[in-house]
This record gives structure tokens, sequence and C-alpha cells, in this order.
């Protein structure tokens, strides 16, 4: 397999302007899950800039379980990921859900996330594949890892070798948190392959108190960043409030992890 460290001894870097995905440094995804106004975004980037993160996350397009859910701004929301990239000098991580759109989100993502739900949509991987961008992929979350990891390389078979794994939690008997962490994936994709993984412990956990310890539990398994929901007034969120960061919450996380980080010899460059 190409992304397997039998092909290639090395682990691939992926990067982003000064930003390096997958080496020694620890790299820090935030915002909202979902745009949803100029004011909310703007405030939310401030505070990812001023606390430390280096990308800035926010769905436009939103994967909702129910369609009568708020689905997202569509093109206004990635238009407003565009202006406040341009504000704080952030760059920007949004959701492709559609190969119709995938000309729209490619001219305004930094990177493009594919999210749980279409983690298996060979269709749109193989697109991917002809893309020059960074892809970041969410686990499937009823998929193996080797699904995972098969998912992936359909993207770097086509042509595009720049993947970053997201261990978003899979689904268990467990209902007590929304997901479970898998710690033993990023052990394994570290092992066993060269590419980039990073954990969301907002999804996994889907409940604001247990996103730090979680982040932290995964930097120590060996990942390469975080991608965390922070938003400036959860209790006003669209969508997934209840496992958003209050802006303080997410400085006071970034300060843990850059302990923690020190533990594991990477970098947080803040
Ligand atoms: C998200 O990151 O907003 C999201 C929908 O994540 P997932 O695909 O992991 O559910
Ligand atoms: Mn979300």
């Amino acid at each position: 397999m190409l992304s397997s460290v039998e092909v290639e001894k090395h682990q691939k870097i992926v990067e982003l302007g000064d930003i390096k995905i997958g080496g020694d440094e620890l790299v820090i995804m935030a915002g909202p899950c979902a745009v949803e106004s100029r004011e909310q975004l703007l405030e939310a980037a401030k505070y990812v800039k001023e606390y430390g993160g280096h990308i800035l996350r926010g769905g436009a397009f939103k994967p909702r379980t129910s369609p009568y859910s708020f689905q997202g701004l569509g093109e206004e929301g990635l238009k407003l990921l565009a202006e406040a990239r341009e504000e704080t000098g952030l760059k920007v991580v949004t959701e492709l859900m559609d190969s119709d759109d995938i000309e729209l989100v490619n001219h305004y993502a930094d990177i493009i996330q594919i999210g749980s739900r279409n983690m298996q949509n060979y269709g749109l991987l193989k697109k991917l594949g002809r893309l020059e961008k960074p892809i970041l992929l969410k686990r499937g979350y009823s998929a193996t890892i080797k699904e995972w990891i098969l998912a992936a390389e359909y993207i770097i078979a086509h042509g595009n070798s720049q993947v970053i794994l997201c261990e978003r939690e899979i689904r268990t008997f467990e209902t007590a948190t929304r997901n479970t962490l898998d710690l033993n994936a990023i052990a394994w994709i570290k092992e066993m392959t060269d590419l980039p993984i990073i954990i969301d412990p907002s999804h996994g956990t889907g409940k604001r108190s247990l996103v730090a310890p979680l982040a932290k539990a995964g930097v120590t398994a060996g990942a390469d960043g975080i991608i965390v929901e922070m938003h400036p007034y959860p209790e006003e969120a669209l969508c997934d409030g209840e496992q958003s960061l209050r802006p303080e919450e997410f400085a006071q996380m970034i300060k843990e992890l850059d302990r923690v980080a020190q533990a594991v010899d990477k970098r947080l460059v803040v």
C-alpha cells in the first residue's frame, strides 16, 4: 500500500505555509461546528488565533442527522471563512459533502475535510485524488482501521498524497458518551503507516468537559494535532453547542497541551 511504512520508511509531512502536520509540531485546529454568522465566525477566529490555534475550522455544508436541522450557510459560509482567514492569517479547514461542490470548496479551503459519513464515498475520494489540496479524512464511525486506511489509499492512489487522518471516535455499545475514542487507532496508524493523524475529541465525547482530557490522551498516544469545536457562545450554537468549548476553556486546554506535548517530544508553536 502506498501509505504503508514498508513502502516509504519516513513519516509524511503535510505542509501549509509555516505549518507542518506530521512532524514534531502539535497542530491545533479549532472553531465552531458550523459557520453561523459573520459575528460568530470572526469572534471565534479571533480567539483561535489569540490562544495559539493554527487552523480555523467551521462547516459551511453540515451533515445533519435530521433534514430539518440547520444545514449550514453554504457558499456564504465559505466566504466568511475566507474573510476570517484574511483577518487573522489562520488557515481554514471545512467540510465537503457533495462532489457537486468540489470546485467551490476547493476554491476557499486550505484543507478539505471529508466527514465520517463520507469516508467510504469512493467516487468522491477518487475525485479528491485529482486535487492538489490537503485532505482531512475523518474515520467512518463504524469503519475498521483497515477500511479507513484503504479509503485514504483511494485518494493517494489517484494522485493526491496529502492526506491527514482524523480519529473522530467510533460507535460502540457505550451510550454515556457520544462515541468512543480509539486510542489504539492512533498508535497503530503511527506504527503501520506514514500518514499524519489528528484527533477530534469533540465529536468523540459529545461533552464539553471531556474534550480536554481526551485531547491530552490522544496527543500522548502520538497524535500530530487536534481538531476541536469552540464557540464564543456555545449555548446559542445552532449545532453541537454541548460539546463546544468556551473560549477560556480552549485557552486552558492549550496550556495543558503544551505540557503534554513536551512530554512526548512535540512542540506547540504559538
Ligand atoms: C464535523 O467535524 O463537524 C463533523 C460533522 O464531524 P464528523 O464527520 O466526524 O461527524
Ligand atoms: Mn460538530
